[in-house]
């Protein structure tokens, strides 16, 4: 019997494969261990220190860490894999770096739970992930790493694969973290919220490798105009830069576009969406797969017909709403007051807390800070 999505949030069916993964059925792996630990699943915070806690939670997430090459075919794959940038460093992120540093939304943990914070990196790493071999990384993406961004199908499919790479090689490492913790904790399978987080993941991981085979059959068959994009230019410089694949919510008029428990979606299918400066200006470029047109036709028509400054709010609302890979030029971080600053930091952290939207739209913060604001840029 195969359970669809709701039966499947309700609980880990005895014959699926362990959530663990060892690849052995449920019933024949972690069940007796977790029926054993029931109703013990909580950790106690007493003996942790905030710097201890924010310490193994950190590292738990570097373990995660995997090399994989997502080049589409295998065997030209050539050592080594490497940490490959999704954004481009000398063009890109030079660009909006300081003294070769940008920033990223990262998270210090403590008993009080998780608060978002700014985290300077070197834009060496900014962005880096090890999805693809040195062949791949350098051949793939010839057109938009030598070129100037013109446009073309096949460039905007890149722009497009790249994002979506970083986000599924994360996705992957988020379900790695999960099964890391039932392996410590195999009571969490049965318990409703330790269900729930191991779905999500799964159904994630499921949605990606479809539109990973998409991409790779598009790629395979030349078909690079099956991406239906959205470019826009701006006559300024942001300063900021953004490379990321997402599932949208709601269309710019509320109504839900996506729920990833549905059961009548085959997919909860992702935009694609890139921001980055140019000399002198600035590159958007959104993208969907045209066999998605049920879910995103309607968004992107809205989208088409916002003016500048309008589509700029959106896109403010957006980048901060559905990803962290963004990076930050420690100018625009800078240019913002304080309010600015803690209302970008809070507005991103509803994402996770949608309970707290409501605290911050009643404290008018919520959302009140422009990542496409003009800063004074010194040229050296
Ligand atoms: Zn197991
Ligand atoms: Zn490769």
């Amino acid at each position: 019997m195969v359970l669809n999505k709701f039966e499947r949030m309700e609980k880990i069916d005895s014959y699926e494969p362990c959530p663990c993964g060892s690849e052995k059925n449920f019933k024949f792996c972690c069940y007796q261990k977790a029926r054993n630990g029931k109703g013990k699943t909580t950790i106690n915070l007493e003996e942790y220190t905030d710097s201890r806690l924010h310490h193994e939670i950190t590292k738990v997430w570097d373990d995660t860490d995997f090399k994989v090459c997502l080049g589409f075919n295998p065997e030209e794959c050539k050592p080594l894999i490497k940490s490959a940038h999704a954004i481009q460093n000398n063009r890109i992120l030079n660009r909006i770096s300081e003294d070769g540093h940008v920033y990223t939304i990262s998270s210090t943990v403590s008993k009080k739970g998780i608060d978002p914070v700014f985290k300077k990196v070197s834009k060496n790493k900014a962005s880096t992930f090890f999805g693809f071999c040195d062949y791949h990384d350098t051949e793939l993406f010839k057109q938009i790493e030598l070129e100037d961004y013109v446009g073309s199908p096949l460039q905007n499919f890149l722009f497009a694969f790249r994002g979506f790479c970083l986000e599924y090689h994360r996705k992957i490492r988020k379900m790695n973290t999960i099964r890391n913790h039932i392996k410590k904790n195999p009571a969490l399978l049965l318990e409703p919220f330790g269900i729930h987080n191991y779905r999500v993941a799964q159904f994630d991981i499921e949605d990606s490798i479809i539109e990973y085979e998409i991409f790779k059959e598009d790629y395979s068959n030349g078909k690079f105009d099956n991406l239906v994009t959205i470019h826009r230019n701006l006559n300024f410089e942001v300063d900021f830069a953004i490379s990321s694949a997402f599932a949208v919510k709601d269309d710019l008029l509320g109504n839900e576009i996506n729920n990833i428990f549905s059961i009548e979606s085959e997919i909860v299918p992702n935009i694609y969406i890139n921001i980055f400066p140019i000399e002198d200006g600035t590159t958007i470029i959104l993208s969907y797969n045209k066999r998605y047109d049920n879910v995103y036709n309607q968004l992107f028509e809205q989208i088409k017909v916002l003016d500048d400054d309008h589509l700029i709010k959106y896109l403010n609302f957006l980048v901060i709403n559905y990803t962290e890979n963004v990076f930050l030029s420690p100018r625009l971080i800078d240019s913002m007051d304080k309010k600015q600053k803690d209302s970008l930091l809070q507005s991103f952290q509803t994402s996770m807390l949608p309970e707290k939207t409501l605290e911050l739209i009643i404290e008018d913060q919520y959302f009140k800070f422009n990542l496409f604001q003009k800063t004074n840029k010194v040229i050296n």
